[in-house]
């Protein structure tokens, strides 16, 4: 009944056209104070965002997704006043308030409900159906797949469901831990992250504590940490694993899911560009009823993680959910190709330094995956004077290669 689309995350401008390149045919991005990340995103780029989009037959959608306070109704309605006029195709919003705020002033503008709103049952969706004509609904990352089956015959809207990135050890987003442990009128001071500013998670902000690693401190000895050693790799008692369902997409769509997002706009565009191209390939092969090679999926673990779980969708033990170690990743992002300068030769932006007697490797969109060893590549400022290692700054750095690149390509090296 619906196309099947995936959409990927743009924490700003630069992190939505790479998603866009690597297969997106949709991106969401936020709004200082309404998203649930922090960015610093202007109108200016969202509307640049959009003509990017528009002109490659995509679209994107505005998360507006807090939970607003007072303060917030009025300049909500100054915002989605403007918002529509920079040609954005839809938003999301999870505050009811919110929702009829937009409906009201704009009929028939594609409003899918948030997460954040907990959809659990075909009910609330029918009510948010029936009072506001939603779009779409993003459905409760607490769901089990028969409960998504449910759903689906009971209500006849557009299905989204997320199929990668973090989770909450809260119900998804509705979490106050790190409000309270950045509040120093809590008398949270000795907290590395606590200063004058409170980070509320659920204003796009979280610290993400239920990541730490946990100790023991004795009341007069604040400054001894004394190990709680769950195993070997430390205590991460709230730390839940990374979700992955690259392996169920067919399950999903065939219980009704038509819209597959990828959770990050925090991460990086490494994370972004590979992540997305991985379930871009894994729909068109789906489509097509043909199955995923394992290279392709296992894509999904040169990204930084914390270990992957397929969640509550399929029933997942919970205490399978939980990471026993920090972040893990094969892979080191190093650079972005940011343009033609000449034949194999290309301007790239430096994210984290790498030396010329290196192995690289270069991914692209539609999985390509270039290797160049030593003396296959060369690096040079922009003087042409010839370097060894490049750097993130300032300085303009080149690279040459002994193969043909594209823009946006970007360069990482195993660990
Ligand atoms: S602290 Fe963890 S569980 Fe709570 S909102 Fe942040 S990421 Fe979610």
């Amino acid at each position: 009944m619906y196309s099947i689309k995936l959409l990927s995350p743009a924490g700003d401008l630069q992190k939505g056209k790479i998603a866009i390149d690597y297969g997106a045919d949709s991106v969401y991005i936020g709004y200082p104070g309404f998203s649930l990340r922090a960015t610093n995103t202007s109108l200016d780029e969202i509307k640049k965002l959009t003509e990017y989009a528009h002109e490659r037959g995509k679209t994107v959608i505005a998360a507006l997704n807090i939970i607003p306070r007072n303060n917030d109704i009025t300049r909500f309605k100054e915002l989605i006043s403007s918002i529509k006029y920079l040609g954005i195709d839809g938003v999301i919003i999870s505050d009811i308030a919110l929702i009829e705020i937009t409906r009201k002033k704009y009929p028939d503008i594609h409003i899918t409900v948030s997460t954040q709103a907990n959809l659990t049952n075909y009910k609330t969706i029918k009510f948010y159906e029936k009072n506001f004509n939603i779009n779409r609904v993003v459905l409760a990352r607490e769901l089990t797949i028969d409960e998504v089956k449910k759903i689906r015959e009971k209500v006849s809207i557009e299905l989204e469901s997320f199929v990668h990135g973090a989770v909450c050890m809260a119900y998804s987003g509705r979490c106050l831990l790190s409000s309270f442990l950045t509040n120093k009128k809590l008398g949270m001071t000795h907290i590395k992250y606590a200063d004058n500013y409170t980070r509320y998670s659920n204003l796009g902000e979280c610290v993400q504590p239920c990541r730490f690693k946990f100790a023991l401190v004795e009341e007069n000895r604040k400054d001894i940490m004394f190990p709680i050693e769950e195993d070997s790799f430390g205590t991460y008692i709230l730390s839940a694993k990374d979700l992955c369902l690259i392996n169920r997409l067919k399950e999903m769509y065939d219980a009704g899911i038509t819209t597959f997002k990828i959770e990050g706009r925090m991460k990086s565009i490494y994370y972004i560009a590979n992540i997305t191209r991985v379930y871009r390939k894994g729909l068109d092969l789906m489509i097509k009823g043909e199955k995923m090679p394992e290279n392709y999926k296992n894509e999904v673990f040169n990204v930084s993680h914390r270990g992957y779980t397929e969640g509550f969708l399929f029933n997942e033990k919970e205490k399978t959910n939980v990471s026993y170690s920090g972040y893990i990743t094969n892979y080191r992002f190093h650079a972005l190709i940011k343009e033609k300068i000449e034949a194999n030769s290309y301007k790239i932006e430096v994210f984290n330094s790498f030396t010329d007697d290196k192995e690289i490797e270069i991914i692209g969109p539609d999985m390509i995956n270039i290797i160049l060893r030593p003396g296959e590549y060369e690096l040079y400022t922009s003087g042409k004077e010839k370097v060894k290692r490049v750097f993130h700054g300032n300085t303009e750095f080149f690279i040459k290669t002994s193969v043909p690149l594209k823009e946006n390509y970007i360069i990482r090296i195993k660990k």
